[in-house]
This record gives C-alpha cells, sequence and structure tokens, in this order.
C-alpha cells in the first residue's frame, strides 16, 4: 500500500486538484530513509560549523545547524580502512580482522577484506526492503569478494581504495605537486566493473553527486539507504574547474567547497522530492587530517595531533545528523561514535541488529529524537591490534602514545599512563595521573574488562 501510495497521489489531484504546476510532491511516510556522507582526511576543524576560520561550508553548516552537531564525535580507528569497516558493522577493527600487527590499511596488493561473514548496515537494512548504494571509496577489499556488492549494497560506483595509491612512485613531491590526474592508477568501479583507469579524480566529487542524485531520485518511492564516502579530502587533492582557486585556504579549500556543494546538491534533490523531512543525514570523518601532507592535509583545530595517532585530533572527528521534525536539533558535548550507526540506525529504522555477535555501538536514537544523555560512556583507542587509550567519562588515559603517519613516531609505553581531563583539557596537555589514581584504577578495569571479550582473528590487511 504504501509503495501503491505515490502512484495514486497525482491521479487524485488530477481529477479534484488546482493546476499542478508548483506542487510539492506529497511526503512519503514509512521507514526512513538513510544517507552517510563520509568525509576522508576531513578533521576536526574544517569546517566553518566547527571553527573554521576561512573555510566557508554553508551547506553541511545547515545541517549543523538545523540538526544535531556532535563535539565529542568518534571513529573507532584514526586510519581509513579499519574505520570504514567499524562504522558498517558497528564492531571493533580488532574483533573483524581489521586491526593486524603489520598493515594499518589495504593496498592494492591486498589479498583481504572486511570478512563477509560480517553484517553491514547495508545487509541489515537490505534485508528490510532497503534499495542500497555504496558511491565513493570503498577501502575494505579491491578482489571482487570483497565489494560493496558483495557487502550488502545493490549499487557500487567509486574507487575501491585510496586516491594515493597505485601510483607510478609515491613521495611528497607528487602528492603535493601540480594536479595530474595520471600519477594514480587507480580504478574507478561501476558495481564489479571497472569503467575507467585511471579515474579522472578533478571530476570524481562531481561524479558521485551525480549518482548520488540519480540514485536517490529513482528509489524515491521506497526506502533508501546512501553510504557516500568521499575520496576527497584525501590527499592528492583534486576539484573540477568551477571549484580551482577559488577558496583562500589553497587547494585543501577547493576540495572542501565542492564536496560541501555535493551535500547542498543532495540536500536539494530531496526536497524536491519531498524526501527531506523522512531522510536521516548524518556527516561524519573516517578520521583526524593528515599533518604529514603539509597544507595539503586538513586540521583537528584546537585538538591534539592527527591521523594516524590515538590522540584526540586522530580520531575526534565532526559528527552531524539531520532529519527535519526528527532530530532534535543542538549542540551534543556527549560522547558518540561512528560505531553507534548500526545500532541507532537500527532503532530508527526498525530494522533487527545482529544478535549473534559482540556489537561496540550504543543506540543514539533518543539523543537524536529528544536529546536525551547519550549512553556511550566510553570509548577505546586502538593503533593497529594495540589498545594504546581509553576514555571513561571526562577522562582518557594513554597506555602508549606515538605521534603522527610517520616511520619515526617516537612510540612511546607509559609506565604511568597519562591523564587527561577532556572537559578541562580538550587539548591533551596537562596530565592528571598522580592527582588521579583512582580513575587510572577504573579505566584499567574498564580496559581488562573489554579485553576479555576480545576474540582475536587474522588480519586482514597482512593478507598478501
Ligand atoms: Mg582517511
Amino acid at each position: 500500500m504504501l509503495r501503491l501510495f505515490p502512484l495514486l497521489l497525482p491521479l487524485l489531484l488530477c481529477t479534484c486538484g488546482p493546476a499542478q504546476e508548483n506542487t510539492p510532491t506529497a511526503p512519503r511516510t514509512g521507514p526512513p530513509n538513510v544517507v552517510i556522507i563520509y568525509m576522508d582526511d576531513m578533521g576536526f576543524g574544517d569546517l566553518s560549523s566547527y571553527g573554521h576560520p576561512n573555510i566557508q561550508t554553508p551547506n553541511v553548516d545547515r545541517l549543523a545547524r538545523e540538526g544535531q552537531r556532535w563535539t565529542s564525535f568518534y571513529t573507532a580507528s584514526s586510519v581509513c580502512s579499519p574505520s570504514r569497516g567499524a562504522l558498517l558493522t558497528g564492531r571493533y577493527p580488532i574483533r573483524i580482522g581489521l586491526a593486524g600487527p603489520q598493515k594499518r590499511v589495504f593496498f592494492p596488493d591486498s589479498k583481504g577484506g572486511l570478512p563477509t561473514e560480517e553484517i553491514t548496515i547495508a545487509e541489515m537494512l537490505q534485508s528490510e526492503g532497503y534499495a542500497t548504494a555504496c558511491i565513493g571509496k570503498w577501502h575494505l577489499g579491491h578482489l571482487p569478494e570483497y565489494l560493496p556488492t558483495r557487502q550488502g549494497f545493490d549499487y557500487y560506483f567509486g574507487i575501491p581504495y585510496s586516491n594515493d595509491m597505485d601510483g607510478i612512485k609515491w613521495g611528497l613531491d607528487y602528492l603535493l605537486g601540480p594536479m595530474d590526474t595520471s600519477l594514480w592508477k587507480v580504478p574507478l568501479l561501476e558495481n564489479e566493473t571497472e569503467i575507467q583507469r585511471p579515474a579522472n579524480q578533478f571530476t570524481i566529487t562531481k561524479r558521485y553527486t551525480e549518482k548520488a542524485v540519480e540514485f536517490i531520485t529513482g528509489q524515491r518511492d521506497s526506502p533508501f539507504f546512501l553510504y557516500l564516502p568521499h575520496s576527497m579530502v584525501h590527499t592528492p587533492l583534486f576539484a573540477s574547474e568551477a571549484f580551482q582557486g577559488k577558496s583562500p585556504r589553497g587547494r585543501f579549500g577547493d576540495a572542501m567547497a565542492e564536496v560541501d556543494w555535493s551535500v547542498g546538491e543532495i540536500t536539494k534533490a530531496l526536497e524536491e522530492l519531498g524526501l527531506a523531512e523522512n531522510t536521516l543525514i548524518i556527516f561524519s570523518s573516517d578520521n583526524g587530517p593528515w599533518l604529514s601532507m603539509r597544507e595539503h592535509g586538513g586540521s583537528a583545530g584546537l585538538l591534539k595531533d592527527g591521523k594516524g595517532t590515538t590522540w584526540e585530533g586522530g580520531m575526534r572527528v565532526p559528527g552531524i545528523f539531520y532529519q527535519p521534525g526528527s532530530v532534535a536539533p543542538g549542540t551534543i558535548t556527549d560522547m558518540g561514535s561512528t560505531l553507534d550507526l548500526l545500532p541507532t540506525l537500527a532503532a530508527w529504522t526498525g530494522a533487527q541488529a545482529p544478535t549473534d555477535r559482540i556489537l561496540d555501538g550504543f543506540d543514539l536514537s533518543a539523543v537524536l529524537r529528544e536529546r536525551a544523555p547519550s549512553p556511550r560512556d566510553h570509548m577505546l583507542f586502538y593503533r593497529k591490534d594495540e589498545l594504546f587509550a581509553a576514555r571513561r567519562g571526562d577522562y582518557k588515559a594513554h597506555f602508549i602514545t606515538a605521534t603522527c603517519y610517520r616511520p619515526d613516531n617516537m612510540r612511546e609505553v607509559h609506565a604511568t599512563p597519562l591523564l587527561y581531563h577532556l572537559h578541562h583539557d580538550p587539548s591533551e596537555v596537562y596530565d592528571k595521573a598522580v592527582e588521579h589514581p583512582e580513575v587510572l584504577a577504573e579505566i584499567q578495569e574498564m580496559v581488562d574488562n573489554h579485553s576479555r571479550t576480545v576474540v582475536r582473528v587474522e588480519a586482514e590487511m597482512d593478507r598478501r
């Protein structure tokens, strides 16, 4: 009946209604659509709504202003592949084969991928009758058996790994040099077919956007899930001609502006189709800024360090939720995580989250609906297969630290963990370990309890 309704409506309007021009499409009721827009390497400080002084992101800012803007929102990893796997499954990378002793992400010679026995948000929603699409960077295994089409997505359009991979040579001269899309042989896939190699990165944000709008328009009459992990703003930075040289923030700002335009196009399409009020849009980033890319990398704002680290700058990212009439607007300072998306979306859509395995996510739907306190009271910070840090309430303890994504990362094991009060000291400067041994003991107990639940599995990224 629900599916017939949109077909019948124009007939009813034709027989008894006034002229049809400018009549908005009637809102579709029923299970809400879900759109997840996931940035690559965009830091906590790279949106104007999160304090950047000259990057302009009016379309994202509107979602933040009219929806919820979370300020303690975490990814489950500080690098691409494990972060994406955790988002899609609601499980820490250590449980799903995405945390090993060697490689941190998948490379073009990797043999592994997100294990197909894991249940993704796409599979969960697909089994409820949702149409599902992944448009963008996958990075959870590029061999056919691991592509999005085998992980719950009806449709895939995008690059299978990072835009700096498969290069003729890897180094700052190339990454930060003149924009030349032929330096990286990264393929562009549609479903399981390679349609362009190298992918034209100048137009990639534009083409993702066109495909996304096309998918939304085609699915207007039935519920859909769109997962849109942008390739930008991962170095090398590209933007289409209309955006080149326009931002005072340089190439990074140009790429940000184009993604912001993309968010505007998607929002506009949903509004024109009468779907805005029945669509939850979630906007976040896979990890913090890639600081070793100099001014081509983003910014973590007032947070310490960036991508690749378990400091706040590596894993605390913007988190925005928007659904007019359903998400109560406001700024949320409680903790949330991309790990929480699967259970939250199960509650939001009426789908069934998996019950046969440990989920690390919490259902945030009451926070979204009525700004209830967040059920998430802790967060664990892994680097590869080691637990480096843990947050419980206001405090975060670091057992091991290392700096950014470089070989000389100055790894340090702390006999007495470092302890920071993240509300008083979001930049992690003033160590409170000596003053609060009882807090350290509580965090240690929490970590021990967690570690007892972890069953080590083969690291997929280390399979060659
Ligand atoms: Mg990334």
